[in-house]
């Protein structure tokens, strides 16, 4: 069988391997237009700051490894240019030479990722300060032109993961940023509470964060916004998303989704049985919603890869939808996050319940034990977990690794808190956030816990609402929300006459937990309407 490839990177390398492991008999020919195939394209952004020393260390594989180790054929500066379906063929221009020639196939396997988006509305943007980032050639370009201009001053347009990554390696090579998000917050998949710490770790590290800025053009040495508004830059880096590579299978006729990627079945198959399509470049379906999306992240890439070759050799690997499971890092935090968020939640239609919590990642005693901020969305009538939200400064990824495994096998609140997972003292709490997480969702399903969102403070603190902060005299003296009561939960059992019974009453703590055990003391007490502060002081903090 003979098997052509296009794509060398994430899921075309990937299918290649697979192929070959698969069948040591088959004709593998990889095409890649770029001049290399399989780096990482992941690490592409820490080449800015160095902790990538050496932009050849990106390379993970060569031609000669894949045809040494393989016998893969690799053909870079390739680029397929059209499929002749009727002939089952592709033609391929040698981008060196400039020759045009065709290539035959049995089976063909798209996987061409997908292009930056430099929308042409803004005027400049072929101007030859302003970047973008997607591959190797990419990365030393922009390196280059930093040392060869003496750029003091980068604009990143976008506050997505490249954008976010791009910002912090630059900073570590000590050069000023400016990051301009046209939304009110950065990174999409995060709710505007939990993405309120990352802006400020954004600020405290000297990133001029601009939310609400939209880009209407780029000159010589500045950058202008819709506003009116303009900045001095000296250079422009756009990272505002990516758009499927699809010119080949709109060439060729095979059918697009409405989201722009191409359509593939549960196998990866195209509209045409011998072409399979993988990656950036398709469209998926969503687990939970059900609805017809893209996911550009490695992990799916790879996963569709192993699908495809198993397909093409006879065994069953059909799709597993997604739910959309990612981690980035930004200065001293880690943010990740898993299925939906409450933006989407809403557009689904969910009856959803949410819970933010912030217990220690550690015991408190152990070095690096810090308080992780983390929220769950769960279906109120079925109780299944439909996504979370995690961020802190030790490993979130690793509970939302444990929510996105939960999620993918429709687990619920009650599996979530029977969980049995690892702990000491210095890898974590005997009851971990996630089974905390899943206690305090328990809590309001039983009417246990009443509780308004961080997000609500500010209504509650202009409209006068009664406010009680359960911490300690000496933490509250230090700060606190105005005219909030200060009733320590050491002291609440002896001061409860001080606590109107007619009006609603919410209470906070710093983090949820001294605040819960307050809420039920009053509960039990006969006190009807009384709410947590979801989120808690440390919460509200990052709304000041
Ligand atoms: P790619 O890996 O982009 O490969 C597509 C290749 O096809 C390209 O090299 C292109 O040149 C080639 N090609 C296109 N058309 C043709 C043609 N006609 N002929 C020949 N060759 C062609 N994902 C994560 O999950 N986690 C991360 O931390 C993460 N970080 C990232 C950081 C950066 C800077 C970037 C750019 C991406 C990051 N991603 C991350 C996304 C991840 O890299 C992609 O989702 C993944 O590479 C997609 O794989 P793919 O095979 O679809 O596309």
């Amino acid at each position: 069988m003979k098997i052509v490839i296009v794509g060398g990177v994430a899921g075309g390398a990937t299918a290649a391997t697979r192929i070959r492991r698969m069948d040591e008999s088959a004709e593998i020919i990889m095409f890649e237009r770029g001049e290399h195939v399989s780096y990482s394209n992941c690490s592409l952004p820490y080449y800015l700051s160095d902790v990538v020393d050496d932009s050849n260390k990106l390379l993970v594989m060569s031609e000669d490894k894949f045809l040494n180790q393989y016998n893969i054929d690799v053909r870079t500066l390739n680029e397929v240019m059209e499929i002749d379906r009727e002939n089952s063929k592709v033609v391929v221009k040698d981008l060196s030479s400039g020759e045009t020639y065709e290539e035959s196939y049995d089976k063909l396997v798209l996987s061409p990722g997908a292009k930056p988006i430099m929308p042409p509305s803004i005027t400049g943007i072929d101007k030859s300060h302003v970047f973008s980032l997607r591959n190797v050639a990419d990365i030393r370009k922009i390196d280059a032109y930093i040392d060869e201009n003496d750029v003091k001053h980068v604009s990143i347009v976008g506050g997505g993961f490249i954008g976010l990554e791009v910002a912090e390696n630059l900073v570590e090579r000590g050069t000023k940023v400016s990051l301009i998000e046209a939304q009110n917050q950065v990174m999409a998949p995060f709710d505007y509470d939990m993405v309120q710490i990352i802006h400020k770790s954004l600020h405290d590290n000297g990133v001029d964060l601009r939310v609400n800025t939209a880009v209407a053009g780029i000159e010589d040495a500045s950058i202008k916004f819709s506003d009116g508004n303009a900045l001095d830059t000296d250079m422009v880096i756009m990272a505002i998303g990516v758009a499927p590579e699809t010119k080949l299978v709109s060439q060729a006729g095979l059918e697009i989704g409405k989201t722009g990627g191409i359509k593939v079945d549960t196998h990866y198959r195209t509209s045409d049985e011998n072409i399979y399509a993988i990656g950036d470049a398709i469209e998926v379906t969503h687990k939970i919603t059900g609805a017809a999306t893209r996911m550009a992240l490695a992990g799916p890439a790879q996963r569709q890869a192993r699908t495809v070759a198993n397909d093409i050799f006879g065994r069953d690997g059909a799709e597993t939808p997604v739910i959309g499971t990612s981690v980035v890092k930004v200065f001293d935090y880690n943010a990740a996050s898993t299925g939906l968020n409450e933006k989407l939640a809403v557009a689904f239609g969910a009856d959803y319940g949410t819970v933010y919590v912030i217990p220690q990642d550690k015991v408190g005693l152990m070095p690096n034990s810090h308080p992780m901020h983390f929220k769950l969305l769960f279906d109120k009538q079925s109780k299944k977990v439909l996504g979370a939200q995690a961020v802190g400064k030790g490993n979130v990824d690793k509970r939302i690794d444990v929510i996105a495994t939960l999620i993918k096998m429709d687990g619920t609140i009650e599996d979530l808190k029977n969980l049995e997972l690892a702990y000491s003292p210095m890898h974590g709490t005997a009851k971990d956030v996630v089974n905390v997480a899943g206690l305090a969702a328990e809590n309001i399903l039983n009417g246990d816990l009443e509780q308004v969102p961080v997000s609500k403070v500010r209504e509650l603190v202009e409209a006068d609402a009664y406010i009680i902060d359960v911490r300690e005299t000496n933490e509250y003296e230090a700060g606190h929300l105005k005219d909030s009561h200060n009733i320590p939960l050491s002291e609440l059992r002896n001061r409860m006459d001080e606590i109107p019974q007619d009006i609603p009453v919410y209470l906070h703590c710093r983090t949820g937990q001294r605040s819960y055990n307050a809420v039920r003391i009053l509960k039990n007490n006969g006190f009807g309407n009384v709410m947590n502060i979801s989120g808690s002081y440390l919460g509200i903090s990052f709304f000041e």
